[in-house]
């Protein structure tokens, strides 16, 4: 059988292109003992993903050229050489970027489409889900009645953190976005106020939206929100450093933060952290999460692209922001 693949084809420098990526067609190997065939259905595209295009070691290796990408992606098992697994269960696991992959059994986690359909545990019951969670209530430990600052919003990542903050008692819950389609939705979703950062006046932005200042900044963005959110912090305030997204592309280094010495004066924690040191939290996440998606009390949006040769484009558009919720590509 023969199955389409999408492989790095160059390094890019500052923004990648279409270029950056080619597709092969290429034999599917059968499933050996301890191994399945599964058939992709839908694939995840994140932003780490760009910094897996760069040739600098990092958490993860950088992606090879000439080799297929990996991340993650939810299919069908149709093959099972594992006791485990039976064709037709429906699994998580990291080889998207191709319609057919064969996995170990300890690197597939069956899903349960019956809780969510199988696209939520690639966004808002999975990686970015279990971000937002774990980085509101345990890396920046929100405490009831704290003001909470999202960037990236209407993300994948930011808005399952806006909800989650308010779902766990914060007194206010503030988001920014870069359309005011996104602050649009923001506000239906349940943030008190929501600003779009083009507009320019971010400081004066995040003061008319919280007027006596922020507790925890849920940073996604880096660069010059970050600076106006330490310059907006109370004392003792937290931020969960989650991504730096204005700067992945960029060919020079930031302008900013400036006033990071203000963390001094007013006692703040900047505090980085990866979804994967919450692998402990992953159980207690979907049950409480699973419990709100039923309730109605979490939403979430998705943007889908369709077909894998759409996969590159799908990667681009979403560091261009043209997604609401998370970016997916349908196989
Ligand atoms: P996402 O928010 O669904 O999509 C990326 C969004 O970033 C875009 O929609 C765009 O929205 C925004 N963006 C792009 N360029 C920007 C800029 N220059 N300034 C401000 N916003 C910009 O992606 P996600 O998967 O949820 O990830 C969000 C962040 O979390 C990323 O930084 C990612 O690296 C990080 N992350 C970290 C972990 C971890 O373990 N630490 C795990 C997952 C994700 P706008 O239209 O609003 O600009």
């Amino acid at each position: 059988m023969k199955g389409r693949e999408i492989h790095l084809a160059s390094r890019p420098l500052g923004w990648p292109s279409e270029e950056d990526f080619c597709m092969a067609e290429v034999v599917v190997a059968e499933p050996q003992a301890g191994e399945l065939l599964v058939r992709n259905q839908v694939m995840s595209v994140d932003p780490y993903m760009r910094g897996r295009m760069n040739e600098i070691p990092s958490y993860v290796p950088p992606f090879e050229i000439g080799r297929p990408l990996e991340g993650g992606a939810v299919g069908t098992v149709i093959e099972s050489g594992s006791a485990l697994f039976a064709p037709g269960d429906v699994v998580l696991h990291n080889a998207g970027w191709r319609e057919y992959a064969v996995v170990a059994q300890d690197a597939a986690t069956r899903v349960d489409p019956g809780l969510a359909p199988p696209s939520a545990y690639l966004g808002v019951l999975g990686m970015p889900g279990l971000t937002a969670y774990a980085g509101i209530l345990d890396v920046a430990a929100m405490r009831p009645g704290e003001v909470v600052f999202v960037s990236a919003a209407a993300g994948a990542v930011g808005s399952a953190a806006g909800q989650i903050a308010r779902l766990r008692g914060a007194a206010r819950v503030v988001g920014s976005a870069g359309s005011p389609e996104k602050v649009a939705y923001l506000r239906g979703i349940g943030f008190d106020a929501a600003f779009d950062y083009h507009d320019g006046a971010l400081r004066r932005s995040l003061r008319t939206a919280a007027p006596d200042g922020i507790d925890i900044y849920f940073d996604n963005v880096g660069g010059r929100q970050l600076e106006v959110a330490i310059g907006a912090m109370r004392p003792h305030g937290r931020v969960a450093m989650c991504g730096a997204i204005s700067m992945y592309n960029a060919d020079e280094p930031p302008a900013a933060p400036r006033n990071l010495a203000l963390s001094m004066g007013k006692r703040l924690t900047l505090r980085g952290f990866l979804a994967g040191d919450f692998a402990h939290l992953r159980d207690q996440f979907i049950a409480e999460a699973a419990a709100w998606l039923r309730e109605g009390e979490l939403q979430y949006r998705e943007t889908v692209a369709e077909g894998l040769q759409a996969a590159p484009r799908a990667l681009l558009d979403m560091m261009r922001g043209h997604n609401l919720g998370k970016m997916l590509v349908r196989l």
